[in-house]
């Protein structure tokens, strides 16, 4: 397979590779679009079976990364890069600092952040060779953990469901099954049962799971009981692509909105969805509080300033009210939500390109 024959290709407007022989780091950036501003996208680790896994992984990611800033309104693109290794064994301060170079040498096309096995630490460290990598603890533009804004945006869309299909103003009466009560599920747990949810929750964590249970007064499940569950809303909150044949025939639920990236195994499950009457809230719309979050720190480095929360607030309403022009066009078009949240992100990035060729 080439790049070009690749299935995840989707016309990225750049793919580099990176090799340092004293670290031994092996990584791709993939920048998708920089049509709406620089590339934004987080550094994954992971022990990838090939290379070629690791360019579809990279591919695939920073398309989607595309979509979210756009729908999220950020003047960011969409990029992503994959280090190839095992983060439990193959991390060392080196290796991120050879890859802050790599990232430096992009001249700042692309902007790195935290993902799946990269650490606030790792990004300190690279941080130490480019000004190119966002998601910092300390200092005055650093936008520390995005996880409470995240819930946040969760929680909001969880609200203008129930007042679409509940018709009322607050989670009173709801049954919400909660999947994942890590960093985002836990301050979402919070909040959902603060405005008068009931919750059933899993977690593997069964520590981390008697704690949130506890304190928000929770029903606790088996991880795999949580699909059978009898409630209102679904809530994914841990893994990728639990919306899938399988779960489909269990989950019973009116709607599902959660915090999850990628809940949908395939597109086509969307469309199930939709034809059975389930409301599905789009992941990367209803999750996009964490991306906002970091588009601050991006703002504060690039005007030299600090962090701002208000700007911060003011994204994430616009955020929701785009979620909800999502469901009204569902409703008005008899169209699955997660298409014509793809519609509205393509819409944007299109329009901004046009604006470019424009303006060249
Ligand atoms: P996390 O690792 O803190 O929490 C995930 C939780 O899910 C953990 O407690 C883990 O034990 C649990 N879990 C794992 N496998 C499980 C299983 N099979 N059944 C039940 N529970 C299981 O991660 P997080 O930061 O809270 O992110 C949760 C999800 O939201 C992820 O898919 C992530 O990609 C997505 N997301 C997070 C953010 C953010 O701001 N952190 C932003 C956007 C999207």
């Amino acid at each position: 397979m080439t790049l070009f024959d690749s299935p995840s290709f989707a016309n990225h407007e750049g793919v580099h590779a990176f090799f340092d022989e004293k670290t031994g780091l092996k990584a791709i950036v993939a920048v998708h679009s920089t049509a709406r501003g620089p590339a934004v996208g987080g550094t994954r680790m992971w022990n990838y079976g090939s290379a070629a896994e690791a360019l579809e992984d990279v591919l695939r990611l920073s398309r989607g990364m595309s979509y979210k800033n756009a729908i999220a309104d950020l003047e960011m693109g969409g990029g992503k890069s994959v280090i190839i290794g095992d983060s439990r064994t193959q991390k060392t301060p080196e290796l991120f600092r050879a890859f802050g170079r790599a990232v430096d040498t992009l001249g700042g096309i692309y902007y790195a952040a935290e993902d799946v096995g990269v650490s606030v630490a790792d990004i300190a460290e690279a941080r130490k060779e480019t000004t190119r990598v966002l998601g910092l603890k300390d200092g005055p533009e650093a936008s520390g953990d995005p996880s409470p804004v995240t819930a946040e945006g969760v929680y909001r869309s969880t609200l203008a469901v129930a007042r679409r299909l509940f018709r009322q103003d607050d989670l009173t009466g709801l049954t919400i099954a909660v999947q994942g009560v890590g960093h985002v599920g836990g301050y979402l747990a919070d909040k959902l049962a603060a405005a008068g949810a009931k919750l059933v929750m899993t977690d593997v964590n069964a520590a981390v799971l008697a704690e949130v249970a506890a304190r928000t007064g929770a029903q606790i499940v088996a991880p795999d009981a949580i699909y059978d569950v009898k409630a209102d809303i679904y809530a994914p909150c841990a893994l990728g692509a639990t919306l899938n044949p399988q779960t489909l025939e269990q989950i019973s639920a009116r709607a599902v909105v959660g915090a999850a990236n990628n809940q949908l195994a395939t597109p086509e499950i969307g469309r199930i969805l939709f034809e059975r009457g389930v409301l599905y809230a789009p992941d990367y719309v209803v999750n996009g509080g964490g991306i906002i979050n970091v588009a601050a720190e991006m703002n504060a480095r690039q005007t030299r300033g600090a962090f701002d929360p208000n700007w911060v607030e003011m994204k994430l309403a616009r955020l929701i009210e785009t979620f909800e022009e999502i469901l009204e066009r569902s409703a008005a078009e008899t169209r699955p939500t997660h298409e014509i949240a793809d519609a509205i992100a393509e819409a944007r990035i299109a329009g901004a390109r046009e604006d470019r060729r424009k303006a060249a």
